[in-house]
């Protein structure tokens, strides 16, 4: 697995129209991500971190570029292809945790193994297991908003690895959090690193961007190896 290519970008350009004017978000974005790295993409807020992220999450495609995501050909594949993709190799994780409001956090862990076709006492206990893990045995019948954002995070982890992606996909997944709870999800992300889990992290945060093996910039949608 070590050295196998996950994330084999290259070229990838993205343009939105805004009326008559163009504006070119991503500027010839290459980018390789290979198994078992743990990268880091810093830049500040507007220089098309979230296009890139959202490209590689296959929530988006891009203007034009090609993308293949563990040797899959994304920008060939049909909705129902990706959707299964985004389901089954690709765990999110956002800034703003995206957890369902009426969902327990055990029920939001539970949701991609139950969309997969999962049988429910499966879900049930590999949910568990997870939240287990990340230390909120205690909470797995507590809904979103009795939670702390750090603890949110934390279910919203639960929800991204519960299934075994190969790639694990992180928004500013600090931006929301104080300092000790940030400090906290970036341990967490080091030890699922450790245990062998792909991870890219989009950041604004230097001290994020710190922590990680690997560390790339990018600036008005240019990405650079160095600062
Ligand atoms: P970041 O995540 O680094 O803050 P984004 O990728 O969200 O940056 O946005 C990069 C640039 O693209 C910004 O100038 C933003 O306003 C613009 N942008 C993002 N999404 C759209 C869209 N759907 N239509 C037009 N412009 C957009
Ligand atoms: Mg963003």
């Amino acid at each position: 697995m070590e050295g196998k290519c996950v994330i084999d970008a290259a070229n990838l350009v993205k343009i939105y129209q805004n009326g008559t004017e163009e504006l070119k978000v991503l500027d010839d974005v290459s980018i390789k991500v290979l198994a078992g790295d743990f990268m880091a993409v810093l830049g500040p807020s507007g220089s098309g971190k979230s296009t890139l992220m959202n490209i590689l999450g296959c929530l988006d495609v891009p203007t034009s570029g090609q993308y293949s995501l563990d040797g899959f050909d994304v920008l060939k594949a049909t909705e129902n292809e990706l959707a299964e993709i985004r389901n089954k190799e690709i765990g999110f994780i956002f800034q703003k945790f995206n957890l369902l409001p009426r969902l327990t956090a055990l029920q939001n862990v539970m949701l991609p193994l139950l969309y997969r076709g999962q049988p429910e006492a499966e879900a049930l206990a590999l949910a568990r297991e997870k939240l287990t893990l990340l230390g909120l045995e205690a909470r797995l019948g507590h809904r979103p908003n009795e939670l702390s954002g750090g603890q949110q995070q934390r279910v919203a982890i639960a929800r991204a690895i519960v299934g075994n992606p190969k790639l694990l996909l992180a928004d500013e997944p600090t931006g929301n959090l104080d300092s000790k709870s940030s400090e906290d999800a970036m341990q967490i992300f080091k030890e699922l690193n450790e245990q062998g889990n792909t991870i890219v992290i989009i950041t604004h945060d230097v001290e994020v961007a710190d922590q990680v093996k690997k560390l790339v910039y990018i600036r008005d949608g240019k990405l650079y190896e160095n600062h």
